[in-house]
């Protein structure tokens, strides 16, 4: 059995080019390992055409309900490797089981970057985090501290101010690159604690988050607070090294795309927050993008008459 589109990943940009393959009568399997992808960490959305506000959960409901209704398959799983086995077929393997297919669209997304400090990745789960709106409510009455300087952790820092009893942000330099409007309103919040100039160096604790120790970078003295939560909020990356053979990167690891979603490989698309195609990494994008990719994916099997033609033009 051949499919005639394997879309890789599951958030907005894999459940979209599933509907609009379907709809082209395209057999569709989606592999992903997290169904909503990063919209589980967004809590409400409230830019997303007509909804005023929805619960990420609830949207998340509809776009799979309706991807499946329409006939796409869907596996929670996650992609391994892509072999190419001829002019017209790819082999896609996941951690349990090995699929052909005529087209490939990659919309694999972001993921939170990694600080790389000692004890992250022990206590990863165990108090470090990387979702405020996910994981904020488990700090309740606690002490939490927020890593970075941008929006993202000026967010999590006010989202933080209503539930802990204090948070601290920390900032290895002197500037934001958070808006103005952001840093004020966290800067007026009493229980709210910026500091600047200084440089996490190590989480430590038992079975749990207990403490940071960092490095003050204008006296060079190493400091510690006693916390109970660490949510690292220091941007998204790229992690595209599955698909090196077959789609070209540019500097921050992005999948090079055209206007059609293609890439340098006939037959493989790349949509969503993962490609180049915007720097503007929202749903509207991202699943503008995959209607692209998944029209561009029939287009090209038409083109080699190994689709048949759908009389619908919508
Ligand atoms: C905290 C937060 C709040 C946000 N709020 C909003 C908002 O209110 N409105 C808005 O428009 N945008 C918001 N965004 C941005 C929005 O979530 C993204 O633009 C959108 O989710 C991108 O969709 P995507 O499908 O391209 O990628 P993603 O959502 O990143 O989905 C990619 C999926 O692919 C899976 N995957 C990755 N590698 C593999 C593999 N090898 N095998 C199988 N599966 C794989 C991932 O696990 C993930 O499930 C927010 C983002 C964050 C982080």
């Amino acid at each position: 059995m051949i499919y005639d589109t394997i879309i890789i990943g599951d958030g907005p940009a894999g459940m979209t080019a599933a509907v609009f393959a379907t709809r082209r009568e395209m057999k569709t399997l989606v592999i992903g390992r997290e169904l909503g992808g990063q919209m589980i960490w967004a809590g409400e959305i409230e830019n997303y055409p007509g909804f005023k506000s929805i619960k990420n959960y609830d949207f998340i409901e509809r776009l799979r309900d309706q991807m499946i209704s329409c006939g796409a398959e869907l596996k929670e799983d996650e992609v391994k490797k892509i072999e190419k086995i001829d002019e017209d077929t790819f082999k896609v393997v996941t951690n349990k089981e090995e699929f052909l297919t005529k087209t490939i669209i990659v919309t694999i997304g972001l993921s939170p970057r990694r600080l790389a400090v000692t004890g992250e990745i022990e206590f990863s789960g165990k108090g470090v985090s990387y979702c405020a709106n996910c994981d904020g409510p488990f700090y309740k009455g606690k002490t939490v501290v927020v890593v970075g300087g941008g929006n993202a952790a000026f967010d999590a820092a006010e989202v933080l101010s209503k539930i802990a009893k204090q948070v601290y942000l920390l900032h290895r330099n002197k500037e934001f690159k958070a808006f103005d409007s952001l840093v004020s309103e966290v800067s007026r919040r009493e229980n709210i604690k910026i500091l600047s100039d200084v440089k996490l160096k190590e989480i430590t604790g038992s079975n749990k988050v207990e403490k940071i120790i960092y490095n003050n970078i204008n006296s060079d003295q190493d400091e510690e607070i006693n916390v109970d939560g660490v949510f690292i909020e220091i941007g998204r990356i790229a992690n595209t090294d599955l698909v090196i053979d077959f789609i070209d990167r540019d500097e921050k690891l992005q999948l090079v795309v055209n206007g059609r979603m293609e890439t340098k490989t006939p037959g493989v698309f790349a949509a969503g927050d993962v490609t180049n195609a915007s720097e503007f990494k929202q749903i509207t994008v991202a699943t503008g993008q995959a209607t692209i990719a998944a029209l561009a994916a029939y287009k090209y099997l038409q083109g080699k008459g190994s689709v048949k033609t759908v009389a619908i033009q919508h």
